[in-house]
């Protein structure tokens, strides 16, 4: 599931029904938002990685280093890939509730394509853990020339909207394209065995129905998104993210693949199968609702569909007497808030802005997981057919949607394309479009002609972000010519987002800054602000409006931005984005006797020219002369990490060595010998330590450094007696982009103008040893997300938060260097600005101690 909104009063009662067989009441649900992701503190981000770590050690096989997938063109249908077979595994979690495992998928899927030739299966992508992740497609036959004929017909609704938008023939010879996600939380199993049981059933069914199915659309499973996760019996990958709140970052594979199915299929209806929410949880949702989409197009099919999906479910004749299956909830009719479609960083949240018309989370109704799956086997298998009944009949009745519907939703797809591809403004969804539709739904946004992005901060950043809207199928151009613009001149080189572009949703999702929408709802599900824009180190300006005349070409990726000058002596890199922090580990690994320097800086003598110029072409980085210059010697950093998995998976994709640690490990006793620095941000509580573990702890406190986060960061920052500092606490669900201001010291300096918070952390009652790194601007803070004071005492708000300390440093008496993050810099992977933040604050832990060496 998405997890829980607890304001969904009706499905709380629901859950707490006994059905019978079982002994056990379900569970109570978390109280509030705030509290419904963990249950070891009010806090996100709060739980240690220690049970994926232990998972790492099962990884089959490296993934691969490039991701060559992607679906063909131009061959035809059926494609009848023999998929290759995975190790049997006793162990996989589905087993127990009487579902396929993992291993059983393939050779279904083998068996199916040589009963039907309705059904192709093909390999999208590899799971974090190396495992094969498989797309069906199902639909009639098609020669080498129709499935040709298919992609230029799909082409052309992207990109000649309104020339489609005119042929009056083109839905006629249009298969339309139907997505259907399961599994994308590992521990939501059942999404899987119905997409086979469809797949079967219309695989082998003579109904003349079918047969015009299959030849008038094309239905796309994506059998499971999340192979490690069904295996292992998590929610999470085997990188330990929740993937469905990765679709604006994509930093999993599982995600790529997903987004490059949509991509390339542009679906006008999907559906992304999850559980549980007794009865059956059916979007559309609550408000607010994201302000980038074409939402009248889009609430009048999700809505109708929705409608379709719930009379299938409630049809199929549980009752909650009999079974313990409640009616099934519509968020948007049933509820007021809580369920809300704001963030694009859930899979039917993000699919509208390729073409989606009809896009829903499903959350089928039985409990299986986590407390529940130590239930009777009988009664677990009970449940899971129920629930394989429930997800087969919302498959079931959004291909009938779309086959009832086909010609008008094609059409809607070609009007959403049409309006971005037109620049036309955000159009004002009319009140009462669907029944409850009222002002509270209307959100909008103001799509400005143009963005220029420039290297003007930092090169690295510009080109991540322009490949990253590339990857998103984001078109981007680039100057061939200085220009100006909007009152500024921009060199040649300079990219150019076009907003009229039929992906201008997406486009604008990711670099707007995004609203403060704190006053319009008092509860979210999840992240309220995010901004590529803001967050990702690149130089990004709007253009409101105005002529665009820039000489320019499309983009297919970011130009190279390495460099070393010719000019012979020391060299510099400067350390203002994650590739440069990977730049200088990479030198550290090789034994490069690196310096650094107080202003953020890392020199590398005359005599190591030749790896510079290695890690430059290989990392994009660009070295300038050093001068004359005076800093510590630097050797590559080890980190004991009491972290969450987000934050490990960034650490070590810097470059970094990261060992995880918990009370539990440091209690075991921990050799600290290969530790330089220590960061915590969870699952470590000084006060729980035991003698032993505390003098061990001592001990390296005397050389090493520390870096805390969040509050158990401030929480060990107090109890082992480092900075003097009270942390104060804003309000625990708070979160979103916030405005700063970075002094010149060796962690904030340098640092972008905007960082991210989630539960924010302020400092105060500094000590003299204590230097402040950043700080919340005095307007503001908050730009964008949604932040309120404690609704109780009028405490923990932005005001309270503004020019407060937000990250801190200092050395404390037995001379440990540490820095104490308010902030969330590392947050799920996502500010990539933000990353370099922390790696100096790494180097400076590190590298303080040290005796000061003086490059001539
Ligand atoms: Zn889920």
């Amino acid at each position: 599931m998405r997890l829980y909104p607890a304001i969904l009063g009706i499905a709380v009662s629901a859950a707490l029904l006994v059905p019978p067989g079982s002994a056990t009441a379900e569970p109570a649900e978390p109280p509030h938002p705030a509290v419904r992701d963990f249950g070891n503190g009010p806090e996100r981000n709060e739980v240690a990685a220690g049970v994926v770590e232990g998972q790492q050690a099962q990884k089959l096989r490296l993934a691969p280093e490039a991701e060559p997938y992607g679906l063909s063109r131009d061959r035809g249908y059926p494609r009848q890939t023999q998929l290759p077979i995975p190790v049997e595994n006793p162990a996989d979690a589905s087993i127990k509730l009487g579902l396929v495992p993992y291993h059983g998928i393939a050779p279904k899927l083998n068996d199916l394509q040589r009963r039907s030739d309705r059904v192709s299966a093909e390999i999208i992508g590899r799971t974090h853990q190396g495992r094969d992740l498989y797309l069906v497609t199902l639909t009639a036959p098609e020669s080498r020339g129709q499935a040709a004929e298919q992609s230029v017909i799909r082409d052309r609704i992207e990109n000649d909207p309104a020339g489609a938008a005119r042929d009056r023939r083109l839905a006629a010879r249009y298969k339309a394209p139907i997505f259907v996600n399961a599994n994308i939380h590992g521990n939501e199993w059942e999404g899987t065995d119905a997409a086979l049981r469809t797949i079967e059933e219309l695989a082998t069914s003579t109904d003349p129905q079918v047969a015009d199915l299959m030849k008038r659309t094309r239905l796309y499973f994506n059998i499971t998104a999340n192979p490690d996760g069904r295996v292992n019996g998590v929610r999470q990958n085997g990188a330990g993210f929740d993937m469905n709140r990765d679709f604006v970052t994509a930093s999993q594979p599982e995600v790529r693949a997903m987004r490059q199915v949509m991509i390339d299929t542009q679906p006008v209806a999907m559906i992304d199968l999850h559980g549980y929410v007794n009865g059956t949880l059916i979007e559309p949702t609550t408000p607010p609702h994201g302000a980038n989409y074409e939402y009248d197009v889009f609430i009048k099919n999700t809505y109708a569909n929705g409608l379709g999906m719930e009379a299938a479910v409630n049809g199929l004749g549980y009752t909650p007497a009999k079974d313990g299956v409640e009616p099934a909830q519509i968020p948007f009719r049933d509820s007021a808030e809580g369920w809300d479609d704001w963030p694009p960083i859930f899979t039917p949240q993000y699919a509208p802005f390729h073409g989606t018309v009809a896009a829903h989370t499903v959350e089928i109704p039985l409990r299986v997981n986590n407390a529940d799956y130590n239930l009777p086997v009988e009664e677990l298998r009970r449940r899971s057919a129920i629930n394989t009944d429930v997800a087969a009949a919302a498959i079931r009745a959004t291909y009938g949607f779309v086959q009832s519907k086909h010609d008008a939703l094609i059409a809607d797809q070609i009007e959403v394309f049409r309006r971005g591809a037109a620049g036309e403004p955000s159009k004002v969804v009319p009140l009462g479009i669907v029944p409850g539709f009222g002002p509270e739904d209307v959100y909008n946004t103001t799509f400005p002609r143009a963005y220029v992005i420039t290297g003007q901060r930092s090169a690295t950043a510009a080109a991540r972000l322009v490949d990253h809207l590339i990857a998103n199928d984001v078109r981007v151009e680039r100057a061939t010519r200085p220009f100006r613009l909007n009152g500024r001149t921009y060199p040649a080189g300079s990219y150019v987002v076009d907003m009229r572009q039929p992906k201008r949703g997406l486009a604008n999702v990711m670099l707007e800054p995004g609203e403060d929408i704190s006053p319009r709802v008092d509860a979210m599900y999840d992240i309220s602000g995010w901004s590529h824009g803001l967050l990702w180190g690149a130089t990004v300006d709007s253009v409101p409006s105005g002529p665009l005349h820039v000489s320019s070409e499309p983009v297919k990726a970011a130009a190279p931005t390495g460099s070393v000058p010719r000019t012979p002596g020391p060299l510099a890199l400067k350390v203002t984005d994650a590739k440069e922090v990977q730049a200088l580990n990479d030198l550290l690994t090789q034994g490069v006797a690196v310096t650094w320097t107080n202003d953020g800086r890392a020199i590398v003598p005359a005599a190591a020219r030749q790896a510079a110029a290695t890690v430059s072409d290989r990392y994009g980085v660009a070295f300038t002369p050093a001068g004359p210059a005076t800093g510590t010697p630097l050797a590559p950093v080890r980190i004991a990490a009491a972290a969450s998995a987000d934050e490990l998976f960034t650490l070590r994709e810097m470059g970094f060595t990261v060992t995880p640690v918990s009370t539990a490990v440091l209690n075991a006793g921990f050799d600290w010998s290969g530790a330089d620095v220590l960061y915590v941000s969870s699952g470590l509580s000084y006060a729980v330590l035991n003698p032993a573990a505390r003098t061990a702890l001592d001990a390296f406190l005397a050389t090493g450094g520390v870096i805390t986060r969040g509050g158990t960061g401030a929480a060990f920052n107090a109890a082992a007696g480092l900075l003097t500092a009270t942390a104060v606490a804003g309000r625990g669900d708070a979160n979103g982009v916030v405005r700063v201001t970075s002094p010149a010291g060796p962690v904030g300096g340098g640092s972008p103008e905007h960082s991210f918070v989630y539960s924010p952390r302020w400092f105060t009652a500094l000590g003299a040893e204590v230097t402040v790194e950043q700080s919340y601007a005095t307007d503001g803070p908050l730009v964008s997300g949604h932040w309120r004071p404690n609704a109780a005492d009028g405490t923990g708000g932005p005001d309270a938060a503004r020019g407060q300390a937000a990250v801190v440093s200092g050395r404390d008496e037995r001379g440990a260097a540490v820095v104490l993050f308010g902030t969330e810099p590392m947050f799920r992977n996502h500010p990539k600005g933000l990353f370099p933040q922390v790696a100096r604050a790494l180097y400076w832990s590190a590298a303080v101690t040290g005796a000061t060496v003086t490059t001539p």
